[in-house]
């Protein structure tokens, strides 16, 4: 049986992380489960951001070095700062580009055919981001996608089977590029074992961590992952583009990165302004131009709050919400035509629901309607997450409440079931 509404407001009320929620921007009465997309604006991360831009008012080019919080080393202390989200030591971390961006660089930088393994094994339910960019990189490479891209798993799938992954680790290929939890069904992948299996075929492994970072712990230099990548916008709280991340293992300091830029320079060398490159001796040297300083700054106030929380506490919290939401889920939706995607074990559920109906798009119309924010992917596919800094279990009491209701009393038929253009 799963809690009452009583039961639901007497459990946030003993909730240990309950007092983070005031730290956010919420407005009244309304459920956020949005934050796998865009996180919300805390006022510490306001904070971050305003005092970077008083420094730019106030001190103008001096800002880099004199600012209150100087420019020229924000992207290093960012880094430092987010190693402990993802098992990293601090110099394995820097704080740039974008997933994309940052794919691109990693992948030029760790992908190296040689002889028979050429190929890039990747999988068939990705974000379509990451298969763009790997294409790309194969073309640049003289490589025909077509040929040397190995996606394994079944498009029409919702969850990835790990052995089928590591049958197609095959002898040509050359890297692997896998999410640590899969977009839609919020599926997570065991990294430590497909990094060990990779490694005993001679192969590179890295991951993309847009929908784990901030969301769940990981041990990435223990488990030897050799590169990662994330945003910051999703569980992160960073903002609207704000920059993203990406990890490099110990292990491979020294290697060349493939895009090269300016700010990848040693920081002590770079403005001697000498055309031979001399790179950072850790991943500060995979950056390329000048960091997105307004974008990143927020970053620094909502890692605060990460560290007073602890990612720990935020996965444990996070577990018993979306535990409760599919008991919740079990009782009181049943028979109303929804299917619950998401993996139903803790250990392989990342932080948000994923529910599948025929009518998702004007459901989660009426859910806006009705002041929760969900989020919607096509072509059929509702994700709900409970962010654990800024939902409580009354929060997912009344989401599962609303949506029988809407469905119960076909209230979504006064929405299109059409997308917007966004989700
Ligand atoms: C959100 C997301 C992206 C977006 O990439 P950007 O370059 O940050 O726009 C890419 N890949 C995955 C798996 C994502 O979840």
């Amino acid at each position: 049986m799963a809690m009452t509404e009583q039961q639901a407001i007497e459990r946030d009320r003993q909730d240990p992380l309950g007092h983070f929620k005031s730290e956010f921007y919420l407005k009244e009465n309304t459920v956020y489960l949005n934050g796998n997309s865009l996180g919300l604006l805390s006022r510490r991360a306001e904070q971050t951001l305003l005092t970077s831009l008083n420094d730019w008012k106030e001190q103008g080019i001096d800002g880099w070095m004199n600012g209150e919080e100087p420019w020229f080393y924000l992207s290093e202390k960012l880094g430092k700062k987010s190693a402990p989200l993802i098992g990293a030591k601090p110099e394995e971390v820097i704080v740039t580009g974008s997933i994309t961006v940052n794919i691109h660089q990693l992948v030029s930088s760790f992908y190296k055919p040689e002889g028979k393994r050429t190929k890039i094994l990747a999988d068939a339910v990705t974000f379509p981001s990451d298969i763009y960019a790997l294409k790309s990189m194969l073309t640049l490479k003289g490589f025909d996608p077509a040929e040397h891209l190995l996606q394994a798993g079944n498009p029409e799938d919702h969850v990835l089977d790990e052995e089928e992954l590591i049958e197609a680790m095959t002898e040509d290929v050359a890297l692997i590029l896998l999410p640590s939890v899969l977009y839609r069904s919020g599926q997570v992948l065991d990294m430590k074992r497909l990094t060990e299996e990779a490694h005993s075929r001679g192969i590179v492994i890295g991951f993309d961590l847009a929908h784990s970072i901030g969301a769940l712990p990981h041990e990435l230099h223990a488990w030897g992952v050799d590169f990662a990548m994330w945003c910051n916008y999703k569980y992160m709280n960073n903002g609207p583009g704000g920059t993203g991340g990406l990890f490099v293992h110990e292990k491979h300091f020294g290697t060349s990165p493939g895009l090269a830029g300016w700010f990848g320079s040693d920081k002590d060398k770079q403005f001697d302004m000498e055309h031979e490159f001399t790179p950072a001796a850790d991943a500060g040297a995979f950056q390329i131009g000048t960091p997105h300083v307004l974008s990143s700054a927020p970053l620094l106030g909502s890692l605060e709050l990460f560290e007073e929380a602890g990612i720990d506490a935020v996965r444990k919290k996070s577990l018993a919400l979306t535990e409760f939401f599919m008991e919740l889920a079990d009782e009181k939706l049943d028979g109303l035509g929804f299917t619950v995607i998401n993996p139903r074990e803790a250990d392989k559920r990342g932080g948000h629901i994923c529910l599948q109906h025929t009518h998702s798009a004007s459901i989660c119309k009426a859910l806006k309607a009705g002041g929760i924010v969900p989020d919607f992917r096509a072509p059929d596919m509702i994700r709900l997450a409970p962010v654990a800094l800024y939902t409580g279990f009354h929060d997912v009491w009344r989401t599962v409440d609303t949506l029988a209701r809407i469905v119960k009393n076909e209230e979504y038929r006064a929405y299109t079931n059409k997308r917007n253009v966004i989700a």
